[in-house]
């Protein structure tokens, strides 16, 4: 009888022996990543007293091991963790359950003042309680803000009274929006992607729109104010916005992950300036410069600034463009018209697709036949148009120093992104020394977000009122 009791003895006690290092390796492991991990964490007792904090507690709550370790939680500081909520988190939940996640804090914290904290609970075993926390203060205010626009934008969007267009370079209709469709007593069908002049039954084909359209808006990027007085059946007066590309800009600063694609992560500089290359039908690009807490557009013409050739093939296009055009500007290479100029030099023999420069979706079937290799010629166009997109985006980035970032806006880039992501691209952004160093440390992200103009159309109404 003895010996069955003491047997179990001896055998746990061997056991543990043999054990105890790894024990320890544990016990040093878990006090390593416990004081490593950037947030703050907290392990309370069963009478929830602090058995112990990380540094980054120490840090975030600018307090000493001596004011924090075997005291209660509620004693902490001068009683900011005493909030009722949490208390009935901790001394009924915490005792029935192993977890609770997520639980948001706000408080005036002595030191760091008003914050956000999101807490995070496990029991470590009957003991202990590991308490986490996650300062969000900045991401609940980037996301309020981001709500506030977003249902703005949704305002605007649906329920403006005053029917709204945006129009592309060559004056087709991006977007409309609800009050255009009731307005008009048209469909979306019936509206988008057609030409201005012909929506309705050529109603909009007015004189003064055509001269403002077609001689204005092509030489100056921006027009306000502008008032259309016209004996329209039904109607008054109506806002146009038809600067898509600035329009596009205002959308940056609210763009969510999901909405870009990273070609180069980076790192924003706070306040750095932003930069937008947007290849559509035309080229544009823009500047946003950190101005009284916010991002502001400034626009540009650089699609027309010359076009810079780099290698053997595009000084074959520059002279064939300037042979034929009189003059290489950036958009005859990057831009939907781009990829027919292109592709005029880029076929030493017929192109295998056969493809016909005439038809209106010509780019289309270019990049098509390309991506599907059908046509070396074509595979050619495709990899010279990306690989000069890529270096007028980096020159962009030299030009606006875009520590912020620069993203890749335009109808294109998100139709080719296998081509756009196959790091010819960012090999040309790259190849600028002696600043390479530079531009390599700028955010390169594709915008994927086809409704960005709009969206930023919204932000700006938003801004003006
Ligand atoms: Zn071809």
């Amino acid at each position: 009888m003895n010996e069955t009791v003491i047997e179990p003895i001896l055998h746990e006690t061997k056991t543990r022996a043999a054990v105890q290092p790894l024990v320890a390796d544990i016990q040093n492991f878990a006090q390593d990543v416990f004081d490593t991990v950037r947030e703050p964490l907290l392990v309370l007792d069963a009478a929830l007293r602090v058995r112990s904090a990380n540094s980054a507690f120490y840090q975030t709550f600018h307090v000493s091991a001596a004011e924090t370790e075997s005291r209660q939680i509620y004693e902490l500081g001068n009683g900011q963790w005493g909030v009722t909520a949490l208390r009935t988190l901790l001394e009924d939940i915490v005792p029935e359950s192993t977890v609770f996640n997520d639980f948001e804090l706000e408080h005036d914290f002595p030191h760091i003042g008003r914050r956000v904290m999101l807490l995070n609970a496990r029991k470590l075993h009957d003991e202990l309680v590991l308490l986490a926390m996650e300062d969000v203060t900045e991401k609940r205010r980037a996301q309020h803000l981001l709500e506030q626009i977003e249902a703005y934008a949704q305002d605007v969007v649906d329920t403006v009274r005053e029917p709204l267009l945006i129009l592309d370079s060559s004056l087709r209709v991006h977007s409309a929006n609800g009050a255009f469709y009731q307005t008009f007593h048209v469909s979306a069908e019936e509206t988008e992607n057609q030409l201005i002049y012909e929506l309705g039954n050529g109603q909009w084909d007015i004189p003064d729109l055509r001269t403002l359209l077609e001689d204005i808006v092509p030489t100056s990027s921006v027009f306000n104010d502008f008032e259309l007085e016209h004996d329209f059946p039904h109607i008054g007066r109506r806002v146009m916005l038809l600067n898509d590309l600035e329009a596009m800009a205002w959308s940056i600063p609210v763009l969510r992950e999901a909405e870009v694609h990273v070609l180069q992560e980076g790192v924003a500089m706070r306040g750095g300036n932003i930069a937008l290359i947007a290849a559509g039908t035309g080229m544009g690009q823009a500047l946003l410069h950190w101005v009284d807490d916010r991002f502001v557009p400034s626009p540009s013409e650089a699609g027309h600034a010359d076009f810079a050739a780099r290698t053997e093939r595009e000084i074959t296009l520059v002279r064939d463009l300037t042979a034929r055009c009189g003059r290489a500007d950036v958009e005859h290479v990057v831009s939907g018209r781009g990829f027919l100029n292109l592709h005029r030099v880029a076929h030493r023999e017929p192109c295998r697709a056969g493809i016909d420069l005439d038809a209106p979706d010509a780019p289309a079937l270019i990049s098509a036949a390309a991506l599907e290799r059908r046509c070396p010629g074509c595979v050619e166009t495709l990899d010279m148009f990306v690989d000069a997109y890529g270096a007028e985006a980096g020159n962009l980035a030299l030009r606006t120093v875009s520590t912020g970032g620069l993203f890749v806006g335009g109808g294109i880039a998100p139709k080719i992104l296998p081509a756009m992501t196959t790091g010819t691209f960012m090999r040309a952004f790259l190849a600028k020394p002696p600043l390479d160093a530079m531009v390599a440390k700028m955010p390169v992200k594709i915008i994927l977000n086809a409704q960005a103009g709009l969206l930023g159309a919204a932000v700006f109404a938003a801004g003006q009122r």
